[in-house]
């Protein structure tokens, strides 16, 4: 991996339109104990919408959180919104919902049931129900807390793979699942295909940004937050300020 080059990135796109697909949590927000309480960096936002103005730029936030949250946490027109992994899109002329989702969103509900009651002597662990997907975050947990719900959360293993569902590990927490063979990369395609001739830059931090990272290399270029080991990424920045900062780039006239 190598730190993001602005002018390699320009000398690439070689003044095409451009597709951007942001990851939110630790991409635009930096990560929060509290998840509710995340928030776009304000000068990321203030990009955000500068670039959503621009003609020939498409901005998009592609996201575990649902639909409903990542437009009044963003709150900007003219971006469109990729919520529960990509299950559900909705943007300017684009809106979409996977065939599956209605599965995926009973077997959250009754995997929603089974955490709740084996989570019981556990208070400080969150579950959030996004509708479609499902968040479970100890961040404001002890250490020992926290082993414990891991412990919870191995024991649900194989229960959820008769719902279809598998935990994701994410910042501070799990994400349940759905797997139903579509990913935030199959969302990113699908808006990708909206617009062929642009070139896509994805920018994420977590596991799930993966296989979008995967969908753009072909013909665009990933980013990630934070250096790794492994990643489909090639270059990297190292937090949500130097997000911000590329996205002020990108929103200056050349
Ligand atoms: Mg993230």
């Amino acid at each position: 991996m190598r730190p993001f080059d602005l002018g390699k990135l320009r000398a690439a796109a070689g003044g095409r339109p451009v597709s951007l697909f942001l990851d939110f949590d630790g991409t635009l927000s930096p990560h929060v104990p509290d998840g509710d309480l995340a928030a776009p960096l304000p000068e990321a936002r203030e990009a955000l919408a500068a670039l959503a103005r621009t003609p020939g730029v498409r901005v998009s936030v592609v996201s575990g959180r649902p639909v409903a949250d990542l437009s009044r946490m963003v709150a900007l027109k003219g971006v469109t919104y990729a919520g529960n992994h990509g299950l559900v899109i909705e943007g300017p002329g684009v809106e979409f919902e996977h065939p599956l989702s209605m599965v995926a969103g009973r077997a959250v509900a009754v995997a929603e049931g089974l955490i709740r009651e084996r989570l019981k002597g556990h208070p400080g662990a969150r579950v959030r129900q996004n509708g479609l997907t499902l968040s479970l975050n100890v961040g404001l947990m002890s250490a020992s807390g926290r082993r414990a719900v891991a412990r919870v959360v191995d024991s649900l293993t194989d229960e959820l793979r008769w719902l279809r569902l598998r935990w994701q590990k994410g910042y501070l927490g799990w994400d349940l699942i759905p797997e139903i063979g579509w990913t935030k990369g199959d969302a990113v395609a699908h808006l990708m295909a909206r617009t062929p001739d642009a070139f896509a830059i994805a920018i994420g931090d977590g596991l799930s940004d993966e296989p979008m990272f995967e969908r753009v290399r072909a013909d665009g270029l990933a980013v990630r937050v934070g250096r790794a080991r492994s990643s489909a990424a090639d270059w990297f920045l190292s937090g949500p300020a130097d997000v911000a900062g590329l996205l002020h780039a990108l929103a200056r006239p050349r």
